[in-house]
């Protein structure tokens, strides 16, 4: 005979585990059903062989695109992008370029000409003010790269960019540092990737907060690349019809 309490504990314990079963179950479904899912899981799964067919390597700029791909590698989350960590109500603000190598060896290129910034307090970041936004022209905005520190945080970024720099002109191409998988005080393993964005001014000439999606830009006209989730499992290169899927 099992005490009544204990009954009790095991039906608890079912009923948490059928929940956890059910939840992750959904959050593979939901993967593996959206069209960039199968390929991230590739590369979740994949040898290093079978992850080098998902990489794009653009180093030039593709045709009446202004900006360049600022890192090679596999784009395995796009912008405006549902799978998790991120949802439909807070999809992706840019994109996530997954490094086919270690932390500290993939290089990040400036996407286009602008003024660097790196906050005192940012151990993997920069962001880049663009004054004059080719596509919206009189309009500045912000590019964004971050990840570029190995998990404890030790930075992968050029010795010109120390903490507290301001305003430090670049030409596009210029090197600014290494992919890493440096993600703050967080458990989660973010892989070795780099994302970018582009972030909206405040209108009073600074950058606002890159985590609210709204406050972003869909780089795909900007790159002439297929990178808003809208686009579907394109492979990502230059000539791709990206008119119906992107926001101009
Ligand atoms: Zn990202």
């Amino acid at each position: 005979m099992i005490a009544p309490r204990f009954r009790l504990l095991k039906l608890f314990v079912i009923v948490v585990i059928t929940v956890i079963l059910v939840i992750a179950g959904k959050i593979i479904w939901d993967y593996l059903g959206s069209p960039t899912g199968p390929a991230l899981f590739r590369w979740a799964t994949g040898r290093e062989s079978d992850r080098s067919t998902l990489v794009t390597i653009q180093r030039e700029r593709c045709e009446g695109a202004p900006f360049i791909l600022p890192a090679d590698g596999f784009i395995g989350l796009l912008y405006n992008d549902p799978n998790g960590p991120y949802s439909k109500a807070a999809p992706h603000q840019g994109i996530d370029i997954f490094s086919n190598t270690d932390p500290g060896i993939t290089p990040v290129y400036a996407a286009y000409d602008g003024f660097i910034t790196r906050e005192s307090e940012w151990r993997s970041t920069l962001i880049q003010r663009v004054p004059d936004d080719p596509l919206n022209p009189r309009t500045q905005v912000w590019l964004y790269y971050t990840h570029m520190a190995d998990e404890q945080g030790n930075d992968f970024i050029e010795d010109y960019f120390q903490p507290g720099t301001r305003e430090l002109f670049v030409k596009q191409g210029t090197l600014l540092g290494y992919t890493g998988d440096y993600n703050g005080n967080s458990l989660r393993d973010v892989w070795v990737h780099l994302h970018f964005s582009i972030v909206k001014d405040d209108g009073r000439g600074q950058y606002t907060n890159e985590l609210e999606f709204a406050n972003t830009i869909d780089p795909s006209p900007y790159l002439g690349l297929p990178l808003n989730f809208n686009c579907g499992a394109q492979p990502v290169q230059c000539g791709v019809d990206i008119s119906q899927c992107t926001v101009p």
